[in-house]
């Protein structure tokens, strides 16, 4: 964890004297990340070191100390529980450490999960990427203040009413159709959206512009989120078995967000399920981020260090600044459909589209355009340099079952086209 070497300045004499007294919480699976860190924290005069190997190990160990540690240096990746779990279970503590982070995860990861817990009230000193330079690591501690801290909001409990919905989720009647994403520069599938669709026992379909606002605001939306998962998981194995390895997004409301659970849920679940993490992307509107910011990206943090993609759904008609987006761990940008309809004959709506397309580009994240209905609007897209597509035009969303015929009949289709204009 911790990069020693000789030129190592000692600022035991600059540290507080509360760092002294009440030591320092070292939570790292690697032993020899611990053991390197008690080195270099005996090196700055700080002799109470406790270590734990996990974060479950790290809490328990919180609550048989007498004393709280002044300050507790994280490690993000870790089984059992995670850095990121940590900071939540941290925030809901009357007394707790202030924290350093030391991960091996990529810079945005980190600035995600220190934003994360800045906004649910813990003293974050520095967040690092490992090995972290002891210098730094001294530079953090002596930013401790024994006065820092504050008291944990609790969320609010969620609506648990019950109805005609509940019974949908309950009995499966929430199916999942899924819409094929095109690679634009094979024109081959590229992965499917997963779009949720409930037909009542009377046999009316209802749309999910109507049942997704109902399930968010009657306290449904995980349990139709997890609902909806399972179906998913379910039909990618089945076209595992069948030889098609197809990546698939899921949309995430943001109300699920905040459900303190939800991740763990979905990783448990695809974990049973033997699938690959990044066979999977989660798609979050642009607006869910300002909804409630620290589940937000709780919830997005631990999905990404889990592995699974993250989208941000419907870019470009939400209000999220630059500096926003660039705390959040993206994977992919989901240009919303106005501006894919729109750009044909409006220079304005070209202008963002190309403008989006290429921070995508700058990013190294994915761009897919959603809503392409004419081949006008999928020439342009090519031109841009998109990366993929989604849209009446390609293809409409179909149930799991007949997908598989669906990217037989598409290939072969294309092969036509190939050996024709070959001979
Ligand atoms: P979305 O995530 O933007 O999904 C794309 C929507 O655009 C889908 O509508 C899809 O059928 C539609 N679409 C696809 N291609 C075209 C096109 O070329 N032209 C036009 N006009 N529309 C196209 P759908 O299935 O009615 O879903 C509406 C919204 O409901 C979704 O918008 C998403 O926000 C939400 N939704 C659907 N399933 C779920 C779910 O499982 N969970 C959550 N939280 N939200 C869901
Ligand atoms: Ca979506
Ligand atoms: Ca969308």
């Amino acid at each position: 964890m911790i990069a020693l070497s000789t030129s190592t300045k000692l600022e035991a004499a600059c540290l507080p004297d509360q760092i002294h007294q009440q030591g320092v919480m070292v939570v790292d699976d690697s032993s020899m990340h611990r053991y390197s860190a008690q080195l270099c924290l005996n090196a700055f005069g700080i002799n109470q070191v406790y270590e734990a190997a996990n974060g479950q190990l790290a809490l328990d160990l919180l609550a048989q100390l007498e004393q709280t540690p002044a300050v507790m240096l994280l490690d993000l990746e870790m089984p059992v529980m995670d850095g990121i779990e940590v900071l939540q279970q941290l925030a809901l503590l009357p007394h707790r450490p202030a924290v350093v982070l030391a991960s091996s995860s990529d810079e945005v990861l980190i600035s995600a999960v220190a934003t994360m817990a800045e906004a649910l009230g813990i003293t974050l000193l520095g967040a690092f990427r490992k090995p972290v330079n002891p210098n730094d690591l001294a530079d953090a501690l002596a930013k401790y203040n024994a006065g820092a801290g504050s008291l944990a909001v609790a969320h609010p409990p969620v609506d648990t009413d019950v109805g005609q919905l509940q019974l949908a989720v309950e009995r499966a009647h929430i199916q999942v159709y899924y819409q094929p994403k095109i690679d634009l520069s094979t024109m081959t599938v590229a992965g499917v959206e997963a779009l949720a669709r409930w037909k009542t026992p009377q046999g009316e379909w209802i749309p999910p512009s109507v049942f997704i606002p109902l399930a968010e605001d009657h306290g449904l939306i995980c349990a139709l989120t997890l609902s909806v998962l399972d179906q998913v998981l379910q039909d990618m194995n089945n076209w595992w078995e069948q030889g098609q390895y197809i990546p698939v997004a899921i949309n995430l409301s943001a109300k699920s967000l905040a459900g303190f659970n939800l991740a763990n849920e979905i990783i448990q679940r695809v974990i049973r399920q033997g699938i690959p993490a990044y066979f999977i992307t989660f798609e979050i509107t642009e607006s869910a981020l300002v909804v409630d910011l620290p589940s937000a990206l709780a919830t997005i943090s631990r999905l990404r260090l889990k592995g699974f993609g993250i989208s941000i759904d419907d870019y470009g008609t939400g209000f999220s600044s630059m500096q926003q987006l660039s705390r959040f761990p993206f994977t992919e940008l989901k240009i919303d459909r106005s501006f894919i309809q729109g750009a044909p004959a409006q220079q304005y709506m070209r202008n963002i589209l190309k403008s989006a397309i290429e921070l995508g580009e700058r990013l190294g994240i994915m761009t897919v355009a959603e809503g392409v209905e004419t081949e006008a609007e999928l020439h342009l897209l090519q031109s841009l340099g998109c990366k993929q597509a989604q849209g009446f035009l390609l293809a409409r969303p179909m149930p799991g079952r007949e997908l598989m015929g669906w990217v037989e009949q598409d290939s072969q289709r294309k092969h036509t086209i190939c050996q024709t204009s070959l001979g």
